[in-house]
């Protein structure tokens, strides 16, 4: 190991030591700065400034108690966060999570990644991410509505236009958007528009936003394809998870001209061989809010697997878009066995460390998250804008400008992974493209 190496190796031992128990957050720092050796050679300045320590660390972690009232009247209580990781090159910017599964280290696994994400889409917002351990799974409306008002009575002093803007995430739609800017805009008496994305088109967002992570995911994987004279055409795909950006990234690939045969939840997966009815996810998923399971119901000639794996299927592309860690080394080996040759993230680091090596090893087309997935964070800057002019744009335009910038993303990931020797490897040249923007600005800044 060269001392250059040797340094990083040290700083990854001690955010480990410094963050004890956080798993996923040691996993996404490592994944990061384990490829950043190329960069400190070619700009000793960074490794002067200590831009690795300093990126490391949030620049602020808020924690708090959320009580709230169910339906029955009983007491609960929640615990929320908002790590604001950096803002060297805007606003902190990053969505919330409901989930049972929400603590700090995934938080700030997510906080972290969410920082080079934001500077690839070479727009000016920081990175950020917060959310509960509240599950809104059964919840009635109302208790849904209760939740985000008692968690935004504490958040919206941490927050502003210019200061930290969220956004959804698992667990956290349209409607819950809906009941956190109503209780901001109480609190503040303010219609701040660009406090909060993914509004309703109806009161300032933007059209496509809802769109587009999946849209955007399937543009992404379509550019990987053709620099290998290849397209979506024609593709068999599989795509996990049924949320907001497994919905889109099906709608798009279909639209494309691929077929998507699976999705999932956390349940079991659907397998239908014609290709899955966008419609009918939508219906089931958007307006019932029902389980996968249902889908079986409506399309008497697909197959419920309940608990099954939705990587077992043989695909050509595979589209990961539920949670972290849903791909694993067994499962990498199983998709390149039966033939898959692009994997495009639409989760955050759904492929765990050992099955991303697997696919680059085989040769897959691969690509990372916090580029693939950047597509959903680009088009809330893009509100942001909307919202700072008091413009609405319309869908074509805003769907023209999203397709633009996942191009383009792609292209800088591409030419840079091969600049530092690495041709072909997206998860290098995203790190990098997405790590020098933000050291510049920092290196800028002095010590700040
Ligand atoms: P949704 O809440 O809309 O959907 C999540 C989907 O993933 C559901 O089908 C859910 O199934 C499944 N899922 C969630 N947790 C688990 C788990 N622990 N095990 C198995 N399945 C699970 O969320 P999104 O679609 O918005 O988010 C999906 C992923 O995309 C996340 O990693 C998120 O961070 C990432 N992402 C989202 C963006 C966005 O714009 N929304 C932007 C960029 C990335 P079930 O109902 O059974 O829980």
């Amino acid at each position: 190991m060269s001392s250059i190496e040797e340094k990083i190796e040290q700083i990854y031992q001690q955010v480990v030591r410094r963050n004890p128990g956080e798993s996923e957050f040691h996993q996404a720092v490592n994944e990061v700065i384990g490829t950043l050796a190329p960069v400190l050679r070619k700009y000793p300045q960074y490794a002067e400034h200590k831009i690795i320590e300093r990126i490391c660390e949030p620049e602020r972690q808020i924690i708090f108690r959320v009580p709230w009232q169910d339906d029955r009247g009983e007491v609960q209580i929640n615990r929320g966060f908002r790590v604001q990781f950096n803002s060297a090159l805007g606003p902190y910017k990053g969505g919330l999570r409901f989930h049972p599964s929400v603590y700090l280290g995934i938080v700030k696994f997510l906080g972290f990644e969410q920082i080079f994400k934001n500077a690839l889409t070479g727009l000016p917002i920081g990175g950020a991410k917060g959310g509960a351990d509240f599950d809104p799974k059964g919840k009635s409306d109302d208790e849904v509505m209760r939740f985000c008002q008692s968690f935004m009575t504490e958040l919206h002093r941490h927050l502003g236009e210019y200061t930290d803007v969220p956004a959804g995430d698992i667990g956290v739609g349209a409607r819950e958007i809906g009941y956190l800017f109503g209780q901001y805009k109480r609190m503040t008496n303010r219609y701040e528009s660009g406090v909060l994305t993914g509004k309703s088109p109806h009161w300032g967002g933007a059209l496509v936003r809802r769109e587009a992570t999946g849209y955007g995911a399937a543009y992404f994987v379509d550019e990987m394809l053709k620099v290998r004279g290849e397209s979506l055409e024609g593709k068999v795909c599989v795509v996990s998870g049924s949320g907001n950006v497994a919905i889109y990234t099906v709608e798009k690939i279909e639209q494309l001209g691929g077929k998507v045969v699976a999705c999932s939840d956390s349940d079991g997966v659907i397998y239908h061989e014609r290709g899955i009815d966008v419609a009918t996810l939508k219906q089931l998923k958007e307006v019932e809010r029902r389980r996968i399971s249902a889908y079986a119901d409506v399309h008497r000639d697909a197959r419920y697997i309940p608990g099954g794996c939705i990587w077992d299927i043989p695909c050509q592309v595979a589209m990961p878009s539920a949670t972290q860690n849903e791909l694993d080394a067994s499962a990498a080996r199983r998709l390149v066995a039966n033939g898959c040759v692009a994997v495009g993230e639409g989760a955050n680091m759904p492929t765990t460390p050992e099955g991303a090596r697997i696919f680059l090893e085989a040769g897959v087309a691969f690509g990372p998250g916090k580029a693939a997935n950047a597509g959903g964070v680009a088009t809330s800057a893009l509100e942001m804008q909307q919202n700072a002019s008091r413009d609405a744009w319309t869908f074509e335009y805003t769907e023209q400008r999203l397709h633009a910038i996942m191009t383009e993303i792609h292209r800088a990931c591409y030419e840079t992974a091969a600049e530092f020797g690495s041709p072909g490897n997206y998860l290098i040249g995203a790190n990098i493209v997405g790590f020098t923007r933000v050291a510049e600005a920092m290196v800028a800044f002095g010590v700040v």
